[in-house]
This record gives structure tokens, sequence and C-alpha cells, in this order.
């Protein structure tokens, strides 16, 4: 027999699939899960944690809020329906979750447990993927699909420097397991800044009198940081932010990503900047799309700006005091208006391109960036490359009054000529999402 699909694993992503296509007689499939039953990161169901994600976002919900799968029909055939309305709370408890999710899987016959898929292969002839897998008695078993959907989740990270004293150590994904054994220490330090390091912490810390054990918690980090729950993020996940995701040129995506990325990070990072234009930037290519720039000749057009900062005398001009809101304009004039409105209107002459779109990818790219390092998101709001316009910055006047020496290296803000503003085409892109 030939499925229409082969999922492999059984978590939330496949499961929520399984109960999605369970009503649809003519899509046939199968779940292969290589735990014994439904078991949703058993080693961090601590007591009273809870979802970082609302109820809503459940196996079903937001896909089809009549399925039978949904959170509130579970809580209405288990008579909870009106405990969590009264608990006023949209996010569930972690171990209620896992309940939940068992409980669907448990109706969903075409979910096989014990079953780990260690080979999977194309039939050419046949036009299907065959998976492979052994059970728990060690029998071998192998079903042909024509889609493969691939949900195994994550392994745990161990970092090298513990792999070979994992005596003392313990993943927190076997928290639960190791708890007892932890406790028995005299010291225990929890290593780490995120959200389950924290739930450790903090479980531990409650019981460490009744132990006695000395508690540490270390990260890293410079510092703990909030969740990312902005709306922005969660607009991410949702289906028609993945279809215009999708829809966007890759290519450029890209090259975008290669240029674009490392000069904000330099910026948010360290306060760095360049002027990140034609004669200073090398672009390597592999297979004909950019994988990263080199930047060179960049003893002028390069500065730091942070005139505290202490450096080696040889480079001690290019750190240099700017006023608070004139330092994003390293951004908004030397890439947005000396280089990108440039590209953009090449992109349109030669039909790759309109404008709109190009900037949603700058948009896009900067948005990534911003999501994945939260650790400086007072700057984002500080220097916000998405407000509604910048200071227009006319360097060509300075090329036209010194050609010898476009800026006074002693004081470059000095020599700026700014005229007025611009609007920022990612403030008018936003916009439009926003009201589409
Ligand atoms: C402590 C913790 C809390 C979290 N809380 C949230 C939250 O509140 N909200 C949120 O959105 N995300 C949360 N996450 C992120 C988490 O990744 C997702 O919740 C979710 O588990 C991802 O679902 P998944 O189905 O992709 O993968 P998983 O849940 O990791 O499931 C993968 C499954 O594949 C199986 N598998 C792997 N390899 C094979 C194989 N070869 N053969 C057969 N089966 C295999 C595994 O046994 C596992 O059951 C949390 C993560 C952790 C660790």
């Amino acid at each position: 027999m030939i499925y229409d699909f082969i999922a492999i694993g059984a978590g939330p992503f496949n499961l929520g699939l399984a109960c999605l296509t369970d009503p649809i007689p003519e899509v046939n499939g199968i779940i292969l899960e290589q735990k014994e039953r439904f078991d949703w990161h058993p080693g961090m169901l601590i007591d009273g944690t809870t979802l970082q994600t609302p109820f809503l976002g459940d196996l079903v919900t937001l896909a089809d809020p009549t399925s039978r799968f949904s959170f509130l029909n579970y809580a209405k055939l288990h008579n909870r329906i009106y405990s969590f309305y009264i608990r006023e709370d949209l996010f569930l408890f972690r171990n209620e979750y896992n309940q939940y999710c068992r409980w669907a899987a448990e109706q969903l016959p075409n979910v096989l447990f014990g079953q780990t898929v260690d080979r999977v292969e194309y039939d050419e002839v046949g036009r299907c993927y065959r998976a492979h897998s052994r059970d728990r008695n060690g029998c071998r078993h192998s079903h042909s699909a024509r889609k493969l959907v691939i949900g195994t989740g994550n392994a745990p990270h161990v970092p090298e420097c513990v792999k070979g004293d994992m005596d003392h150590a313990t993943h927190s994904s076997t928290y639960l397991a190791d708890k007892a054994r932890l406790q028995a220490r005299r010291s225990i330090t929890v290593v780490g800044s995120g959200q389950s390091a924290a739930e450790i912490f903090r479980d531990l810390l409650q019981e460490s009198d009744r132990h006695g054990y000395h508690l540490n918690w270390i990260t890293r980090s410079p510092r703990y940081f909030p969740l990312e729950l902005t709306k922005l993020t969660l607009e991410m996940t949702s289906p028609d932010y993945a279809d215009y995701f999708f829809s966007l040129p890759a290519e450029e995506r890209e090259r975008l990503n290669a240029y674009l990325s490392p000069l904000i990070h330099c910026f948010y990072a360290y306060d760095l900047a360049f002027m990140p234009h034609g004669e200073n930037l090398i672009l390597v290519l592999e297979d004909h799309v950019p994988v990263r720039v080199v930047m060179k000749d960049i003893g002028e057009e390069i500065g730091i700006l942070n005139g505290d900062i202490v450096l080696p005398e040889e480079i001690a001009r290019i750190s240099f005091s700017v006023r608070e809101d004139m330092k994003p304009n390293c951004i908004f004039t030397d890439v947005f208006d000396c280089f990108f409105r440039h590209l953009s209107a090449l992109l349109v002459e030669v039909g790759l391109l309109d404008e709109r779109r190009f900037w949603a990818l700058v948009a896009e790219c900067i948005e990534t960036y911003q999501a994945s390092h939260p650790e400086y998101g007072a700057k984002y709001v500080r220097y916000d490359l998405f407000a509604s316009q910048f200071a227009l910055n006319c360097l060509n006047r300075l090329q036209i009054a010194n050609n010898q020496q476009m800026l006074d290296l002693a004081d470059p803000e000095k020599s700026l000529q700014f005229i007025g503003t611009l609007d920022n085409p990612l403030a008018i892109v936003r916009q439009g999402a926003g009201s589409a």
C-alpha cells in the first residue's frame, strides 16, 4: 500500500497534521513515533510551568476551530471547561497540554508508537518514499508514501566541555528524571539563560533549604532576557506570513542577508559603522549566490560611534561621539539612501523585483536579525530602523566642498550636511503590512 504521506515523529507538529487530516477520507497517512506513547518534553514537565503560547495554538484550532481535537473539546469531555474558564489564563499548564495531546494521539489509529525510523529512501520507479523502522522487539517494518513529513524535533545539545563528565551533569531534557541525583550534591550550577534554565533554577531554589545544597546560575549572556513574544514575532508564525515569505525571491533574500545582516550586527553589537558601498565591498559568491561580504580599504570609512570607548592609539581616531538620534544614520544614509535606493531602481528596471517587495525583503532581513538577537532589544527601540523618517544627509555635497578629504576626521559629525528628511521606505512597508 502507498500512503499519501508518512510523517516521522509524533510531536505536536505531526500530531496536529494527524488530527487535521483525520476527517478527510481522501487523505491517507501514517505517523511513526519512536516513543511508546505521546510524551512532550517529559524532563521539563515541572509542576506549575505553563506553555509560552496561548491555548488557541493547540493542535487544531487556528486551522480548524470546528475540529473534535480542539483543547476546548478535550476540556469539555474531561469536565475541565469551567475550571479553565474561571482560571482566566490563556496559557495551559505544560502537564495539562501533555495530557491533552496524549488524549488526541490515543484516538488516532494511524499514529504508530514504538517505531524508530532509521532509514528513508526514494523509489524512483514507484515515485514514492519508503521509510524503514524498527519496533521495540527489534522487528523491522517498511512503509511507502508519496510525501514525507519530517517532524523529529530537536536533539538536546550538550557542550563539548561537559560531554566527558556527564556523571556530574545533566541536560534539561532529562531534568526531572535526574533531579533527585542532582539534589544529593552539595552544590548545583545551572548553565544557560533560557526559559528552561530559569525554570530549573526556580524549581531547585524552592527546595534548596530542605536539601541544603548551594545553588549557582551562570550564563555567557550579559543579562537575562524576557521571552520574545511580541505581536511581530507571533505574526511570523501565521500562514499569511509563511506564504508571503516563500513568495519572495530566494536569491535576493540571500544577497540581502549576506550583505545587510553583518552591517546591522556591527552597528547594534559594537556601534561599528562602515561606508558599505561599491568600492569598499567584495561579495563572495557560491554557485552565483552571495554568501558573505568582505569589507576592504575602509581606513577612513569606518567609525565606532561611541566616543567613550578606549582603543589602541593607532586606531583611536575611529571612535567618536555622535548625537544619539543620528546614530542609525549609518544605516539610513549609507545603506538605505546611498545604496539600496539605487539597487531597488535597477531591480525595477530589469524587471526582477518591484520596489515594495524589495523593501519588504529589507524589512524581513532586519526583523529576522532582531528576532534572533533579543539581547540588543533596547537598542532596536532606541535606534529604530523602522522610524517613519530619517535625516537627509547630503554626502555628495561633502564631495563637492572638498574632494580631497570629505570628512574632518577629528570631528566627522561636524562636516555632515543635513537638509530636511526622507520618508523611510521600511515604515511604509510596515504600515502596508499592518493594514493588510
Ligand atoms: C521545555 C520546553 C518547553 C517548550 N514550550 C513551548 C511552548 O510553550 N510553545 C511552543 O510553541 N514551543 C515550545 N517549545 C518548543 C518545542 O520545540 C515545541 O513545543 C514542539 O515540541 C515542537 O514540536 P515538534 O513536533 O516539531 O517536535 P518534538 O516535540 O520534538 O517531537 C519530535 C518527535 O519526533 C520523534 N522522533 C525523533 N526522531 C525519530 C525517529 N527517527 N523515528 C521516529 N520518531 C522520531 C521524537 O521522539 C519526538 O516525539 C518548548 C520546548 C521545550 C524544550
